[in-house]
């Protein structure tokens, strides 16, 4: 186990170091063009549908990169950046869920005045050289980058696109947790894990039900998450059915429902809450790049480049050459994970640079670090994890962390003022 841990120290190393020397290098030309980007009055437009984290990191690297000339303009649906990561606990714990939501005025602070743009709305098309707003504006691009993520069932998404609503859905199910004495989990990846764990950990005599199709929890991970994990669930007291598909009727009004399994059982809980599935965003290349949307499992299908794949012979390379796609929409072979979103990012902004200027293609290579997991297991435990390429896991089992987790470091992420006063 040491050895196996030395190993992965030493083999991801220069992979850690290499990415800090970018990191500094990167501020350096930051401050250089935050002195020589001249703003002009009618500069070419560099879109990102979607300003989650690939679309933000693809946003900040941009203003900080971008020649006279350009100019980058997010557009995002949502009032507030949704913090994702701190759903589920605020599914639980009561009076904390304004902290998800950190308004975006910030973004762009420190940049050179008129590189940096965001637009509130819904793209509801997109054209050879311009997207469509539900509002039906209509904005030009030179380059557009597609980061629209995926939908999931609430808790995991939210409905709402307005910070009030979607405190409110969060409230609804506190409120329901709170009055339901048994309650399903349905689907244990990584959200339905945190939840269930944060139930009993935050309500310790409610009954608790994780469900499970297949016969491994978390199954996109190796076999020694799924050991400990289960050990975990057990000290705690969850029960877990593995192996169980049980045909759900909720549909997000958190109401009491039977279940029922393989054996014919039926079974009441008080509140059923579904964690499974995810669609892709990628129906707005539906009409205009079908063929770039894979049959296998809706993303979008992108080249290493991450330039959009389609079938139109747009070019000998079959791409669309100025348009991207990165984050969880995208197939890039990447983990379905924040910090795969924001290394794509630095992918998509390294291409965009280079079309302009006429340099060299960067190549996206997915790495296992990106996928690497620190997954809460209640409020006083979680474990954090690595599989390597070779199917190497590596697992330490952490102390659970603070109430809000890391919430304050996403505000400083955003250039917003984190102040517990103002909750
Ligand atoms: C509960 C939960 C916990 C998680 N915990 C972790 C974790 O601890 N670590 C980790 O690395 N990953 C975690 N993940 C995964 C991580 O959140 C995703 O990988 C990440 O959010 C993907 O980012 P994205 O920018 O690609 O897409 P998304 O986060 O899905 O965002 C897409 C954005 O595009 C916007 N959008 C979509 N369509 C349009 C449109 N037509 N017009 C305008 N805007 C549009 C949406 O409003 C949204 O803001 C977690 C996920 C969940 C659900």
């Amino acid at each position: 186990m040491a050895l196996e841990t030395l190993r992965l120290i030493l083999k991801y190393s220069p992979q850690i170091l290499s990415f800090a020397l970018q990191l500094i290098t990167q501020r350096i030309r930051a401050i250089i063009h935050n002195k020589t980007y001249i703003s002009t009055e009618n500069p070419k437009h560099v879109l990102i549908i979607g300003g989650s984290f690939a679309g933000i990191q693809l946003a900040k690297r941009l203003a900080e990169t971008l020649p006279t000339g350009y100019k980058v303009i997010l557009i995002e649906k949502n009032s507030h950046f949704n913090y994702t990561f701190n759903f589920p606990r605020y599914s639980v714990v009561r009076g904390r869920q304004e902290r998800a939501f950190i308004p975006y005025d910030g973004l762009g602070r420190g940049n050179p005045v008129g590189v940096f743009e965001q637009i509130r709305g819904t793209v509801v098309k997109i054209r050879e050289d311009e997207v469509v707003l539900e509002d039906r504006r209509i904005i030009g691009y030179e380059f557009l980058a597609v980061a629209t993520g995926v939908t999931q069932a609430p808790p995991a998404k939210l409905l709402a696109c307005e910070k009030t609503g979607a405190c409110g859905e969060l409230k609804a199910l506190q409120d329901r947790i709170f009055e339901s004495n048994t309650i399903a989990i349905v689907g244990a990846g990584a959200v339905g894990v945190q939840l269930a764990c944060d139930i009993k950990t935050f309500y310790p005599d409610k009954v608790v039900t994780l469900i499970h199709s297949r016969k491994k929890l978390l199954t996109s991970f190796g076999r020694k998450l799924h050991d400990y994990v289960f050990g975990k669930l057990g000290e705690l007291g969850i029960e877990v059915l593995l192996g169980e598909r049980p045909s759900l009727t909720a549909n997000g009004d958190w109401k009491a429902e039977d279940l029922t399994f393989q054996n014919g059982s039926k079974r009441l809980f008080d509140l059923i809450i579904p964690c499974t599935g995810q669609s892709p965003n990628s129906s707005l290349l539906a009409s205009f790049s079908p063929s770039s949307i894979s049959f296998e499992n809706g993303q979008i299908l992108v080249k290493p480049t991450l330039q959009i794949i389609t079938d139109s012979k747009l070019d000998s390379e079959s791409c669309l050459t100025n348009i991207f796609a990165l984050g969880d929409v995208a197939d890039t072979g990447g983990a379905k994970m924040a910090r795969a979103g924001m290394m794509q990012a630095q992918v998509v902004c390294s291409n965009i640079i280079a079309s302009i200027s006429g340099g060299k293609m960067k190549a996206y290579n997915p790495s296992p670090l990106e996928g690497s997991l620190k997954l809460s297991l209640g409020k006083d435990n979680g474990v954090g994890y690595l599989q390597d390429s070779d199917g190497t896991e590596i697992l330490v089992p952490l102390k659970g962390g603070k109430v809000d987790f890391e919430v304050g470091n996403a505000w400083w992420h955003l250039g917003a003022k984190y102040d517990e006063k103002n909750f």
